[in-house]
């Protein structure tokens, strides 16, 4: 198994009150936000390994002053989410600057556009954590533009996703999949139920069958997971690329977490 580390991870205990708290996301992280009114207008906000004004983390976050407050909120946070991405690319006096129309949120800058859009993905966990939209899932947007302190373009992306979907629809019934999915978990019991290695469990070409079904297994395999927690977790990981357990959790406490991961993301009612 690869492992897998979540950029998110050393801030996940911020992400659960709204609206999120970015000044203390920053501080956590050691960075230092500063306003900006020399920032041209095309620039919407800068990550900046800047000694002298940077943080104890050595990084600095600059966005620009004449902004709207959302725009800003986004600018943070997508600055937050280089910083977790792509801190190591910069040498010392280097920096990420992110340039957009004004009134856009989405930027180009110096880094690729696929490192621009991983950015963009972790400003929208950090802004929009699914924890937190799912109970609202169904209010009025109005409202919840108001909550998360995020624009309506940047809501509409996030309700818009996969998981945004899921979580307003449901998963769809897949009785052929579902019979599919019964066979494969009982012939792996079976066949592995005297074994005491682990790792011979999940080589087992039942479990590796599961995997290689992908993402449309996931509302099986939490359901599974929720009524009779097994060595699931290795098939989750590699299907998500997700690691949601906290270091050093017990198995207990690491299926709790991949619940509530899978609840908050819709694969499990
Ligand atoms: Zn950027």
């Amino acid at each position: 198994m690869s492992s897998v580390v979540n950029p998110l991870a050393r801030i996940r205990h911020l992400l659960n009150a709204l609206p999120i708290d970015l000044p203390g996301i920053a501080r956590e992280l050691g960075i230092n936000i500063w306003k900006s009114k020399s920032l041209p207008e095309n620039v919407a906000g800068k990550l900046t390994r800047d000694p002298k004004k940077a943080g104890p983390s050595g990084f600095a976050i600059f966005v620009r002053a004449d902004d709207t407050f959302v725009r800003q909120r986004f600018t943070i946070a997508h600055e937050i989410g280089h910083f977790l991405l792509h801190a190591h690319l910069l040498a010392e006096g280097e920096e990420i600057v992110d340039k957009g129309e004004p009134r856009k949120e989405l930027y180009r800058s110096n880094l690729s556009d696929s490192k621009e859009q991983r950015a963009n993905s972790v400003a929208a966990e950090i802004l929009m954590p699914w924890n937190l939209l799912r109970p609202l899932i169904n209010e009025r947007k109005a409202k919840l533009e108001v909550l998360f302190e995020v624009s309506r373009t940047m809501l509409d992306i996030r309700l818009d996703s996969h998981v945004g979907r899921r979580l307003k629809r449901g998963v769809p019934p897949n009785p052929a999949l579902e019979a599919e999915f019964k066979a494969l978990v009982e012939k792996w019991r079976n066949e592995t139920e005297h074994l005491s290695s682990v790792k011979r469990m999940i080589e087992h070409p039942a479990y590796e069958r599961i995997i290689r079904i992908g993402s449309k297994v996931l509302p099986m395999l939490f359901r599974e997971l929720n009524e009779r927690p097994d060595h699931w977790l290795v098939a989750l990981n590699a299907i998500t690329h997700e690691d949601p357990a906290p270091e050093g959790s017990t198995f207990r406490e690491a299926v709790g977490a991949w619940l509530a991961w899978g609840r908050d993301r819709g694969y499990l009612n």
